[in-house]
């Protein structure tokens, strides 16, 4: 028998049982191994304490799911434009969630300055992958963000000689405003990606398309609060024009 099909409320209800541990004790495996049938594809973080789908307490096989180093969604990444291109084209997802969390090293990282001189191999990777994050900190106009940036020189990467100059301080700054703005760009990435798949050749073609199934999809920017377990939803939701989704999560703080 098919499991109903759950929708964001259940998400919302999920997360709720997350937060406050009352998560069923053990993950029920009885599913469908024949096929898959999941409403939701979700694009999170590979941050390990983020614990992906888990945070919304639903049944094995309702969440598609893609991880990489701070949520990003990119065209020319064959990784994630296969995965949004199967979740809609074959697995029928009815909303596409871009998760992103507050505490993000990758985001962190790109408010530091791009490292000179001696890098390695793996930090030349990281930092090639995350450039599109610091294009947003360089370009954006969010007043938190914007003021930090225009007050503040430069970052060093790896400063030994204050360690609220290395990303992974960055993130959870003890200087207020840079605390905010590393809020406020976890934020904003996520606003990208929604973006980003919403203007991509296959999200542009199904909105535009006479198939009545493809009203049906979503795609909305959320947040994750490691300390809580609280998922925020960031008000960006994109289907087609006219069709508003019900949304239970609060809004972003
Ligand atoms: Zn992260």
């Amino acid at each position: 028998m098919s499991q109903p099909r759950l929708t964001l409320q259940d998400l919302y209800d999920g997360n709720q049982r997350f937060m406050h541990g009352n998560e069923p004790s053990n993950i029920d495996r009885h599913v469908r191994i024949d096929k898959q049938e999941p409403p939701f594809l979700l694009f999170n973080c590979a941050d390990s304490r983020l614990p992906g789908s888990l945070v919304f307490s639903v049944p094995l096989g309702n969440i598609f799911s893609s991880a990489n180093i701070a949520n990003q969604f990119n065209e020319q990444d064959l990784n994630t434009k296969s995965v949004l291109s199967f979740a809609v084209d074959n697995l029928k997802v009815d909303h596409i969630i871009v998760m992103g969390h507050y505490g993000c090293g990758g985001v962190a990282a790109a408010i530091a300055s791009p490292p000179k001189g001696d890098i390695s191999a793996a930090g030349i990777t990281i930092h090639e992958y995350i450039a599109p994050i610091r294009r947003i900190y360089q370009t954006t106009e969010r007043p938190e963000i914007a003021s930090y940036r225009e007050a503040k020189a430069p970052i060093p990467v790896e400063d030994p000689a204050n360690e609220d100059h290395d990303y992974r301080f960055i993130a959870y700054s003890r200087d207020p405003a840079l605390y905010s703005t590393a809020r406020a760009l976890v934020e904003e990435n996520v606003r990208a990606q929604v973006a980003r798949i919403a203007t991509s050749e296959l999200m542009t073609e199904k909105f535009n398309s006479p198939d009545l199934s493809a009203t049906g999809v979503f795609i909305h920017g959320f947040v994750y609060e490691l300390e809580t377990g609280q998922v925020y939803d960031l008000g960006v939701s994109v289907g087609r024009p006219g069709i508003v989704p019900h949304m239970p999560f609060p809004r972003a703080p």
